[in-house]
């Protein structure tokens, strides 16, 4: 069954059950504690802690999600998108726990033919709550599924809350059993590759107080109107549906890592290393494409920023692929073929999406043509002297004059087995940006309108780009 055709039905079979179907909202959020949209319940936030109340009691929508802190698990995990669907039905004071679970099994394991998902109840295994004894007795009704296969989980796990003080409540996590040949026997505990997780329902049932962490905070109550979150991956039922081992051989993304092996003339399947590559590729790719469609623009900064590393990994695989034209102008079409069916705004956009991701891979062509031959050198230079760490001096220097952010040298230099000094680096920075603003208070204190001076703390202040990557992705 084609992504496009899943995400229909899931649409329907909860548009059938009394569910308002609405249409998901664009990836970059107006939520300050978020750079994009990164769970179906995000534009759904206000009814949830009951700042505004529902238009509707039940909704059903296909979210689109972007991870950054998946970035990292891309290629290496068989089920980490940084772009991925989030599949929801909602109750906003409504039904709970019960209906929420009946919904799940029903689709999930009505056949093909009837209208679900048809995935064979024998291989689902689904976690609870330790302390949710009701969770697991309706389950036990509900699906027959062995005690064995229930299996309790703690805070850290199942259970939810926003963060802040509000609503919060345990969890069930449905996962399928997708074989021996993708892992160790023993349930989600034991390997979460083989079991794969597919189906989050968050059981919203009581009130937290003020504090951190995960149980850092008071429960002060049962919540007067409870509410349903649930999240199905799309793609992860999607991989499930067409009989696949990674979520970058499903139709939304397979024919892009095809094109991207044919440009580098490499056979995937063939090299470990390089099949993490194309699967990069895959999937980069098209989160720059559903980004930029988004209105997302390459930068320094947030979000902008997110999407500029997305683009620069992606060609920099290409590169290590051994393909060293532009790549995007070959790539993103093809992720636009596969992603018009569900987004027929980004065949529509896709003039101004290629410009764009074009202007950019240009401009890191340069960069690259630049940085790399000094980088290499320093990196040659200090393999010879019998040291495993690039002097910050080094970094600093192909920083400033190269306009290599720090953490492009941080991955090339560990390409080739080498450390970079980042205190050194680091110091090299604020002693910079301290120079600069020492000048710029000279400046003021002269009188003079200098614009010189404004140059000097531009070029100290504008590249903070590695930074940003660490400090302002707070999203899951
Ligand atoms: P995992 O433990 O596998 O990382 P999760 O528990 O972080 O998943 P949830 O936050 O519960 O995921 O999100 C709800 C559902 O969204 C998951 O059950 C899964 O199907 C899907 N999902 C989550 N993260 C991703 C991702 N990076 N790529 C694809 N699907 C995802
Ligand atoms: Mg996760
Ligand atoms: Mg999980
Ligand atoms: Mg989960």
């Amino acid at each position: 069954m084609r992504t496009a055709d899943i995400r229909s039905r899931f649409l329907d079979h909860f548009a059938a059950r009394g569910h308002t179907v609405v249409p998901s909202a664009p990836l970059p959020t107006p939520d300050p504690t978020l750079l994009f949209v990164n769970a179906g319940m995000v534009p759904f936030k206000p009814y949830l802690t009951g700042e505004l109340a529902a238009p509707w009691p039940r909704a059903a929508s296909v979210q689109k999600c972007v991870r950054t802190l998946d970035i990292e698990e891309v290629g290496r995990t068989t089920r980490h998108g940084s772009f991925f669907q989030m599949n929801g039905n909602f109750s906003f004071g409504d039904y709970f726990k019960r209906e929420a679970i009946e919904h799940a099994w029903e689709l999930s394991t009505t056949p093909l033919s009837g209208g679900g998902f048809g995935l064979d109840p024998g291989r689902i295994w689904v976690t609870v709550h330790h302390t949710d004894a009701e969770a697991r007795a309706i389950w036990r009704q509900v699906s027959g599924l062995p005690e064995r296969r229930i299996v309790d989980r703690g805070d850290e796990d199942n259970f939810w809350s926003m963060g802040v003080p509000g609503p919060c409540g345990p969890c069930s996590e449905l996962y399928y059993d997708r074989g021996p040949a993708l892992g160790r026997e023993g349930g989600p505990e034991v390997d979460e590759d083989r079991y794969m997780e597919f189906w989050n329902l968050v059981f919203m049932q009581y009130e937290r107080g003020e504090g951190t962490g995960k149980t850092g905070y008071p429960i002060l109550g049962e919540l007067p109107r409870r509410n349903i979150d649930t999240g199905m991956g799309l793609e992860r039922m999607a991989t499930l549906l067409q009989g696949v081992d990674n979520l970058y051989e499903i139709d939304e993304t397979r024919p892009v890592l095809d094109r991207a092996a044919e440009l580098a003339g490499v056979r995937y399947g063939a090299d470990a290393e390089s099949d993490v590559r194309l699967r990069v590729v895959a999937d980069h790719v098209r989160t720059a494409l559903m980004l930029l469609a988004d209105g997302t623009v390459p930068g320094n900064e947030g979000g902008g920023y997110v999407l500029r590393r997305v683009l620069r990994r992606a060609v920099r695989s290409m590169r290590q692929l051994g393909f060293h034209d532009p790549a995007l102008p070959e790539l993103l079409p093809v992720a636009r073929d596969c992603m018009a069916a569900s987004y027929p705004e980004v065949a529509e956009s896709y003039p101004r999406i290629l410009d764009r991701a074009g202007g950019e891979e240009e401009a890191f062509r340069a960069t690259l043509r630049q940085g790399t031959t000094v980088l290499d050198t320093a990196v040659a230079e200090v393999k010879r002297s019998g040291s495993r760490s690039l002097p910050g001096a080094q970094a600093f220097l192909l920083h400033d004059t190269y306009g290599f952010p720090i953490d492009l040298t941080l991955e090339m230099a560990a390409e080739q087995g080498v450390e970079v000094d980042r205190e050194g680096f680091t110091a090299l920075m604020t002693a910079q940006r301290e120079r600069a603003r020492a000048d710029a208070r000279a400046h003021k204190a002269g009188g003079g309108a200098d614009t010189a001076a404004l140059r000097t703390v531009l070029d100290a202040e504008g590249p903070t780009d590695w930074r940003a990557w660490e400090t302002l992705t707070t999203d899951s």
